[in-house]
């Protein structure tokens, strides 16, 4: 089976919970390629799970998956996005989701449905 490729992004009041998330699913997400933006990578990279990184989220990082995304070339998206936050970048947020909807790429925004995803898709 070809492998798949999960995009990996949590805001900054997030990212404790995405950590705990790639600990608890560690054995699943061994057998995917990651890729995250720059700064959710650089703690993903601290589980000893190999992940390509991106730019930051607010540097252009969500843009850049958002692309990727476009072209076919991501099955998944875990996004934990900090509903409680405001964020400089939110038209690439939404560009994003926007680009999931556009394509039918699964996006799961919470630990709950990354689950399911992680479930269905692996
Ligand atoms: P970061 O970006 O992983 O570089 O913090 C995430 C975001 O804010 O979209």
């Amino acid at each position: 089976m070809e492998q798949k490729t999960i995009a990996l992004i949590a805001h900054d009041g997030k990212k404790p919970e995405m950590v705990g998330f790639v600990k608890d699913h560690i054995d699943l997400l061994r057998s995917v390629k990651l890729i995250a933006t720059g700064t959710t990578g650089s703690y993903v990279l601290k589980t000893g799970l190999d992940v390509e990184l991106k730019l930051s989220g607010p540097k252009g990082g969500d843009a850049q998956i958002a692309a990727l995304a476009a072209e076919g070339k991501i099955d998944a998206i875990i996004f934990f996005r900090d509903p409680l936050g405001m964020h400089p970048h939110e038209p690439d947020i939404l560009g994003l989701m926007r680009v999931c909807d556009v394509y039918n790429v699964p996006l799961a925004t919470n630990p709950a449905t990354g689950e399911l995803i992680l479930k269905g898709i692996l």
